[in-house]
């Protein structure tokens, strides 16, 4: 049974938590950002201050074996600040009965990379390119194996099991939804895994009309379970970025050099008249900015998204565009944003992105949900400075994708389950 955060009693007990400590660090072992640590407190805080203590477990990086890189040994000593209490560190984290078991009320423990083992991941390693199906199978089945004493023996460090890591919600790994089996009567979400779920829920759920989605970035491929799972649930769907140029090409517009996927324009069509059957208002970008070369200081000209010459190409989108969308996104009642609307990490084709997130935060502060998720769009607000003015920022990119294709995140089910 799926326990709860507030009302567990966690004296006494040691909790193990599934965190998502996967920070960047720089050629020193710097942070260079700790958000993911940060968002991370208020459950490790609640449990201490309920008189628990906490086993602390995640991953770092994609190593592919034991490598130092690597080692969460790095960010103990921040972690520790943050914390406000020392933490321990175990530098197996196979190897931690002892000092799990000597850990008392208020104590941190935290263990060593979780991916410096296959059995995480559930997923075979150092299988020789030229490997026989055969052989990849049986590799598969030994993996598959010995991740079970892996994941018994993270249990058995601790009397319950959190899970706040929404960042690897969307994997079925040992520890974000195999070892919830363990604690039958004792797992629960975490504060942040409990935000990112209300926020999924809010949009996809409960969704006060009109329900807007604005979906850019750069590619259909990567889009496209987005957009079809969407098209039952919205009213309108702005579609942005890159991405827009595959469905404007569709239309029969000419886009010059503009990124498109030739093979998606079938699945284009099929969406807008999809869109049209369900009475989904599908609106494209009217007007682009446009350069021959894809860099930031290089002429610019603005023209018709749908007659764009060739040898030039669509970089952002042009203020006609984003006056179109002003009046359907400060309509809204509900805005789901996903992948930016231009090449925004240059400055000069930032300028479409920055006015969506200005209509976003200035729709949330007429009453709408607002919910920045996946990718890009959230390092865009957040490097704008709007993060604080939209309703909710997903602090997890594939997962936030995944929740929002309508899939069941393994991590969140190996909780309700
Ligand atoms: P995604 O990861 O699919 O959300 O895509 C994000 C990327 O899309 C960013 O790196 C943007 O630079 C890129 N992008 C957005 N608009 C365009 C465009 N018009 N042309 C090329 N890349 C774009």
């Amino acid at each position: 049974m799926q326990q709860h955060i507030d009302t567990y009693d966690f004296k006494g007990k040691k909790a193990i938590v599934r965190v998502d400590f996967n920070v960047p660090l720089d050629e020193e072992f710097n942070i260079t950002d700790d958000t993911r640590i940060r968002a991370a407190l208020p459950t490790l805080k609640k449990v201490l201050a309920e008189g628990g203590s906490l086993i602390l477990m995640s991953h770092l990086g994609r190593p592919k074996g034991v490598d130092a890189k690597f080692s969460l040994k790095h960010i103990v000593d921040h972690v520790s600040e943050c914390l406000g209490v020392p933490v321990q560190f175990a530098d197996d984290c196979q190897k931690a009965d002892a000092q799990a078991a000597a850990l008392k009320p208020g104590e941190v423990l935290m263990l060593e990379n979780l991916r410096f083992y296959a059995e995480e991941e559930g997923k075979p390693r150092g299988l020789a390119d030229d490997a026989t199906e055969e052989e990849k199978k049986a590799a598969k089945k030994a993996v598959k194996e010995s991740q079970k004493d892996f994941v018994k023996k993270l249990a058995s460090y601790a009397d319950c099991y959190i899970n706040d890591a929404f960042g690897t919600a969307h994997r079925a790994h040992a520890s974000t939804a195999l070892i919830a089996g363990y604690f039958p009567q004792d797992k629960m979400f975490g504060y942040l895994m409990e935000k990112e779920i209300a926020a999924i829920e809010n949009v996809l759920k409960n969704a006060r009309r009109p329900f807007t989605a604005i979906i850019g970035g750069s590619k259909v491929s990567s889009k496209l379970a987005v957009l079809e799972n969407l098209l039952g649930k919205v009213d309108n769907l702005i579609i942005c970025g890159g991405m827009g140029y595959t469905f404007i090409k569709a239309e029969g517009g000419s886009i010059g050099d503009s990124l498109h996927e030739d093979d998606l324009i079938p699945q284009a069509k099929e969406i807008m008249l999809k869109a049209q059957d369900l009475g989904v208002n599908v609106s494209l970008s009217v007007q682009t900015r446009v350069t021959q070369e894809f860099t930031n200081d290089t002429p610019v000209k603005v023209v018709p998204s749908h007659a764009i010459p060739d040898g030039w190409e669509g970089m952002d989108c042009g203020p006609a565009s984003i006056e179109n969308w002003a009046r359907i996104i400060l309509a809204s009642k509900t805005i789901l944003w996903n992948g930016p609307a231009g090449v925004f990490e240059m400055p000069n084709f930032a300028v479409g992105t920055e006015k969506i997130a200005g209509l976003v935060a200035q729709a949330t502060a007429h009453g709408a949900y607002t919910l920045v998720g996946g990718g890009d769009s959230v390092a865009a607000v957040t490097k704008m400075g709007y993060a604080d003015k939209v309703s909710y920022v997903s602090t997890g990119g594939g997962a936030m994708l995944e929740a929002i294709e309508g899939k069941d995140l393994p991590g969140i089910a190996a909780i309700r389950d």
